[in-house]
């Protein structure tokens, strides 16, 4: 009798071991099924595909970052990225064919599935992606209980640009700061050569002869407006014709030519990529990181 009731008793717990299993297996899908699941357009395929969001900011992440970087520049560019598609979400920003994100970088993040990263050791670079990603599953910063707008640029060039001098509307977190950490970046500084007939045809001269003189600086030091042979020309649209890395130059005339020497690559604003991977490499952590560039942020975990 005493041995039966033993054997019922085990395999009541046998059962009771296995239903928490099973309520643990539930709760852990019911949880990943929780993670939003988000539309996102490819312009250049011209097509919508769905997937969830943390599968999309593998994707961002394996896009706008090289997966070398260390691990903890990686997890500030995931915060960064899972941030910016939030802010894009909750503004339900308009994007072709009703989608909800989109991979074009002029309105948006670009995105490159997790495996399509076309460097030589595909698995162990997809695999800190994913670490990257998945150790900071949800997180997103904010200011003021708002996401914030998480800009970020690949090299600033030893100092960041604030919103205000970019767009005219200063952001609280968005300031400019010093940054001594993106040196390794092949972008710190370069300098190019430009035919001055080049230059001249930006403002309809033929000649070439170039005169050109600066007109307005940012706070940062980058330009703001110039002038070729006279006639002004905003700094932002003198880099995109030309193609330059980025507003921060200086100019040294040559024959027939001029030599432009720049600082940074990209608008300045926001993370500085080179810059937390020299940051990743003197051992500060993600937090630490944004926390740097964007100014009086605080961090915030959405949970699914
Ligand atoms: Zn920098």
């Amino acid at each position: 009798m005493r041995r039966k009731t033993k054997r019922k008793l085990i395999i009541i717990e046998i059962l009771l071991v296995i239903i928490l299993a099973l309520i643990y297996q539930y709760f852990a899908e019911k949880k990943a099924s929780l993670d939003p699941c988000i539309s996102l357009y490819l312009h250049q395929q011209n097509t919508i595909i769905t997937m969830n969001l943390e599968e999309y900011i593998k994707g961002v992440v394996t896009a706008e970052m090289p997966a070398s970087f260390h691990i903890e520049a990686l997890k500030a560019q995931a915060v960064c990225a899972r941030t910016y598609a939030i802010k894009k979400l909750i503004e339900e920003h308009p994007y072709p064919q009703g989608a909800d994100l989109s991979d074009d970088v002029n309105t948006c993040q670009a995105f490159a599935p997790l495996l399509d990263n076309d460097i030589a050791d595909k698995k162990e670079l997809a695999k800190r992606i994913n670490e990257a990603v998945e150790s900071t599953r949800g997180e997103i910063m904010l200011f003021d209980s708002q996401p914030i707008d998480a800009l970020y640029c690949s090299t600033c060039g030893g100092k960041t640009e604030s919103a205000g001098a970019v767009w005219g509307k200063e952001i609280d977190y968005l300031r400019s700061v010093k940054c001594d950490d993106c040196i390794a970046s092949r972008h710190y500084k370069s300098s190019l050569t430009i035919d001055n007939s080049k230059i001249n045809s930006l403002v309809n001269d033929n000649g070439n002869i170039a005169n050109i003189k600066i007109l307005e600086k940012t706070p940062s030091g980058r330009l703001k407006s110039l002038s070729v042979n006279g006639t002004k020309i905003d700094a932002v649209v003198f880099r995109k014709d030309l193609n330059l890395p980025s507003t921060w130059m200086e100019f040294q005339p040559a024959k027939y030519s001029t030599i432009i020497n720049t600082h940074g690559y990209g608008h300045g604003v926001g993370l500085c990529q080179y810059g937390a991977n020299g940051m990743a490499a003197r051992d500060k952590t993600y937090r630490q990181i944004l926390s740097k560039y964007y100014s009086g942020i605080n961090f915030y975990k959405l949970e699914y």
